[in-house]
This record gives C-alpha cells, structure tokens and sequence, in this order.
C-alpha cells in the first residue's frame, strides 16, 4: 500500500467559471488558473502522483504550456490515474477537504462524488470529500481564494 496527500489553492475572482470536481458550481465568481482551475481535483492528483512517488502535475500539466490553456482537470485525473496503473498501482480510495468561505457546497456534494467516481474509477463509498469555512480567517476566510487538501491510498497489483 502506498500513501498520497496533495494540497492546492487557487485565486477566486470575478468572469471566471467556479467548477469544483468537475462540476460547475453556480456562483459569481470562479478560480483564477491555466486550466480550469477544479482545485479539489488538483489536490487529488497531486496526491495519486505523491503516492506512487511521481513528480507532481506541474511536471506534466506545466501552465507556460499554451496547448492546455482552460484543460478540463477530469481529463488530468484520468491521465494521473493512467500514469500511476503503468507503475502497477491501483487507485483504492481518495479523501479530500475543501476550504472555501463561500459558496455554501452542501447539495453539490452528491454531484461532485458522482462525477469524481466516473473519472477516477471509484465506487462513490471510495471517495470523500468534505468543505469546510476558514471561520473568516486571514485570505481564505476573506473568500479571496478556495483551497484543497487530498490524501489517497494506492495498491500495488
Ligand atoms: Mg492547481
């Protein structure tokens, strides 16, 4: 068995979409980034390549990249699962926490889990993800940005 964590933030700011595990969520103002900024699927994928000792997804996403200007993060997923099952390891479980002021994310929970399953190859009950405030606390409980932390087990076939 080997263990993972990943952690991302990203800049909230206005005229950017808000998508959160690969779900649009409906807000004012979205995640400032190359791609499309999903912060909750960054800190997962970072936490599947730690886990296999892989370099992190700077290394294969690099933002000075313009060919994947505005990416979809689920296909970052499925090529940091694809890189670590070509290593011989297999996805087990993932958890997360997501720290974020606002938007409120309770109903879209049912929906981000779904959505991270399909890509990640889960069944949903292998999969956690949890939000949090900052309790309005320095610049992530100013609702400047939205931050993630992840943590995932990997198995050796
Ligand atoms: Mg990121």
């Amino acid at each position: 068995m080997r263990i993972g964590t990943g952690y991302d933030i990203h800049r909230l700011v206005e005229g950017r979409p808000l998508i959160l595990g690969g779900v649009k969520i409906t807000y004012p103002k979205g995640l400032l980034g190359h791609s499309d900024a999903d912060v909750l699927s960054h800190a997962i994928a970072d936490s599947i390549l730690g886990a296999a000792g892989l370099p992190d997804i700077g290394f294969y996403f690099p933002n000075t990249d313009p060919s994947i200007e505005g990416i979809d993060s689920q296909k970052i997923l499925k090529r940091v699962v694809a890189e670590v099952e070509k290593k011989g390891f297999r996805l087990v479980n993932a958890d997360s926490t997501l720290i974020a002021e606002e938007p409120h994310l309770g109903t879209y929970m049912p929906i981000i889990k779904k959505r991270l399953s399909k890509t990640l190859g889960l069944p949903e009950n292998a999969i956690g993800i949890k939000a949090t405030t900052n309790e309005g606390v320095g610049d992530l409980g100013q609702g400047m940005a939205i931050a993630a932390q992840a943590v995932c087990l990997l198995k050796k076939q």
